[in-house]
């Protein structure tokens, strides 16, 4: 059964304008989500509270038990109290510790169901030159591995930091009781070896961020491979991936060793001065029963609040430089995933209104970060249903066009509008409502064929769906698959050959039914039958759109109304086919070209 999704989140799925400033820093990330769950972590921080206090409590009555025996031996009223309370103590630790266990796993199982929807958020609105930049692995694991580690430094604070922090605290009140100078010296060597522990565990954090850093880099590495195998294989590359697979486990295996042996000199330091404190209390109680100044319990006391304190600090120190390696790596995976967006809405966009599906690009020049520009200089204006196709020679900046009319990538200079709109002013995900595209590479979801043609528009009928395939000349193909509409496509679409994944991606784009639709070669992986196929249906889903066309079969735009050629990022033809051919420019060369290498189909679909 599917889980129902949550219509709210944080309030709203606002695509907020630039990231949210809780993704400034692991302590105000950290800080934003506690303060949503305030209630469970205070219910969680009086259990430990009580838990921790009821094991000191019981310590204290133990002394009390002991002193008690020392007197005449009979079962007094007071020692029969003093035993039951000494029993309500360690049933109430009991109790407090199971309670807490069951709010702590409530807490962060559901934190971690947040986090990672926030994490997800704010990377879904990263632009997409983002993602050609980060390897998709390494983003999933940072996603998961924040969970964990927040996961995990609630689990420190709340099982190996704050308990023994209260055993101190109580053992500094209990020894008052006793000794005003032993009191004060305990607190004093705690602050001193906690302060020192902590100005020793900060050396220990650029360790622990190399190494959170490599291990998301070599698990992002390792899953490009698995997703590239074909190309592993194919170019038997196995034993060379292989190789440089085991460099990089070895790199981040050092990382790991450094940090790892920074934990255990700090637990080494740390034994070592806890030996000496306790070596110093326990001295001390002996000293003063010697003199008369304590009790046996006094001892008893002395002796099994320096042990508790002794054994369950053991992991202080250690829980400390952990938590500044959980919170380390939750820093690591905000200052990639919420670095500033290239491409944001502002806050008070508008959606997009489009009437009829008018493009203007005015002076439009781009480049892909500091290399040399893609596209110069562009004035263009579409009208509302015309249909243009865009042809030139490889690398000339054709789906370039394509991807700055979807915002994909904002322009360097000039501006885009769409019925008069200027893009860079509008929602996003108003913008692309309004277009239909099928890129060059169709690109499946690992679900369902249904579920990937619905993709388009969740809210269409199994009927709807169904034509959609059938307009795209899919139908009878799915019909044939294992489970037909019901067959897992496979990673990427991986179970279907190019052809019909391109076939899905039309199929998808009629469901959609946009005014403005964007081809990038969508019919460049069918055969010449199918494609035939394709473009009459095709015919029929451009009729009354905008279309924007790019196409290396010159053939394909026989229909179109205008073509534009592009090369080395200029337009530098533009006009109907026939006027194209009559200049004798480029694209009279590209079409004697083509010609000459066309099939009889081509020639008569040409003609
Ligand atoms: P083709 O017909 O081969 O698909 P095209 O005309 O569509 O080519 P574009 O993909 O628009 O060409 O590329 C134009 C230029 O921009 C090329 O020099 C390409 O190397 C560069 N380019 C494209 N995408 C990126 C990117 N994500 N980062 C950097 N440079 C890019």
């Amino acid at each position: 059964m599917q889980a129902e999704l949550p219509t709210q989140m944080h309030g709203s799925f606002d695509d907020t304008a630039h990231v949210p400033p809780r993704f400034g820093s692991a302590t105000r990330f950290i800080r934003y989500h506690v303060s949503r769950w305030s209630w469970q972590f205070a219910a969680i921080l009086i259990l430990v509270l009580g838990a921790a206090g009821c094991a000191v409590g019981s310590q204290y009555v133990l002394k009390l038990l002991v002193d008690a025996m020392a007197g005449p031996r009979d079962l007094s009223r007071g020692l029969i109290g003093v035993l039951a309370l000494f029993l309500a103590c360690m049933a109430g630790e009991s109790a407090s510790w199971r309670l807490l266990g069951w709010m702590v796993c409530r807490t962060t199982v559901g934190i971690g169901v947040e986090l990672r929807l926030d994490l997800f958020h704010c990377l879904s609105g990263q632009s997409i030159g983002y993602f050609a930049e980060n390897l998709a692995g390494s983003l999933g694991q940072r996603i998961t591995g924040t969970a964990g580690n927040f996961g995990a430094l609630t689990n420190t604070v709340v099982w190996r930091t704050l308990p023994p922090t209260i055993d101190v605290l109580g053992a500094i009140i209990i020894f008052a009781t006793i000794d005003g100078f032993m009191s004060v010296g305990l607190g004093v060597s705690v602050l001193a070896v906690t302060a020192g522990l902590i100005a020793f565990g900060q050396r220990g954090k650029p360790l622990h961020g190399v190494y959170s850093g490599e291990a998301a880099q070599t698990s992002g590495d390792l899953v490009d491979t698995i997703s590239n195998m074909w190309t592993v294989k194919a170019f038997s590359a196995r034993r060379r991936e292989w190789q440089r697979h085991e460099i990089r486990f070895r790199q981040e295996a050092e990382a790991q060793r450094r940090s790892w042996n920074f934990l255990e000199k700090t637990r080494a330091l740390h034994d070592v001065a806890l030996l000496i404190m306790a070596g110093t209390m326990v001295s001390w109680a002996v000293v003063l029963w010697s003199r008369g100044h304590a009790t046996s319990g006094d001892v008893v006391i002395v002796f099994t609040l320096t042990f508790r304190i002794l054994h369950s600090s053991k992991d202080l120190a250690l829980s400390l430089v952990d938590m500044a390696q959980y919170i380390g790596f939750i820093d690591d995976t905000l200052a990639v995933i919420g670095q500033a967006r290239a491409v944001h809405d502002e806050p008070d966009a508008a959606s997009l209104v489009c009437s009829g599906g008018e493009i203007e690009f005015r002076g439009v020049s781009f480049g892909y970060g500091q290399r040399r520009r893609a596209l110069r200089s562009i004035d263009l204006v579409i009208p509302a249903g015309q249909k243009v196709g865009i042809v030139g020679p490889s690398g000339a900046g054709k789906s370039t066009l394509t991807h700055l009319i979807q915002r994909l990538h904002d322009v360097t200079e000039g501006e885009i509008l769409i019925d008069g709109q200027p893009i860079a002013a509008v929602r996003q995900d108003s913008l692309r409502a309004a277009l239909a595209v099928v890129p060059q590479e169709i690109s499946l979801l690992h679900r369902s064929v249904m579920e990937n043609i619905r993709f388009a528009r969740p809210s269409a009928s199994d009927e709807e769906v169904h034509a959609a395939a059938r307009a795209a000349n899919c139908d009878l193909f799915i019909q044939g698959l294992p489970r037909g509409y019901d067959t897992i496509v496979g990673e990427r679409g991986a179970k279907l050959s190019g052809g019909q994944r391109q076939r899905v991606g039309i199929a998808r784009a009629f469901l959609k039914d946009a005014p403005i639709v964007i081809l990038d070669e969508a019919t460049s992986a069918l055969d010449t039958e199918s494609e035939m196929k394709v473009q009459r249906t095709l015919t029929r889903l451009l009729r009354g759109r905008t279309v924007v066309a790019v196409a290396h079969r010159l053939s394909t735009l026989s229909d179109f109304d205008r073509i534009l050629v592009v090369d080395e990022g200029r337009i530098v033809e533009d006009g109907t086919a026939e006027e194209l051919l009559r200049r004798a420019g480029v694209f009279a060369r590209m079409w004697r070209l083509q010609a000459e290498g066309l099939s009889a189909d081509d020639l008569i679909n040409a003609a």
